[in-house]
């Protein structure tokens, strides 16, 4: 598995989303969208499955921006 980005650790936990639900540092918008999560041991970094890091976010962002109710199917 990949090593923590901000500490270089190899440790990680798995978190389920209702654990990640309670924390600060998960955007809303991948909450929805990812069902697994790791966090570091050493720092506790929150990482999750999907595209490399940083640029998931991004995706998800553009991705979920065209799900909006302005944009719904004829509700
Ligand atoms: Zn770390």
């Amino acid at each position: 598995m990949m090593r923590c980005s901000v500490c270089n650790g190899r440790g990680y936990v798995k978190l389920s989303k209702a654990e990640v639900a309670g924390r600060d540092d998960c955007p809303p918008k991948v909450l929805e969208a990812i069902d697994e999560f790791y966090a570091c041991r050493s720092c506790g970094k929150l990482y999750w499955e999907g595209p490399k890091s940083n640029n998931a976010f991004e995706h998800f962002t553009s991705v979920f921006d065209g799900f909006g109710p302005s944009t719904g199917s004829g509700l």
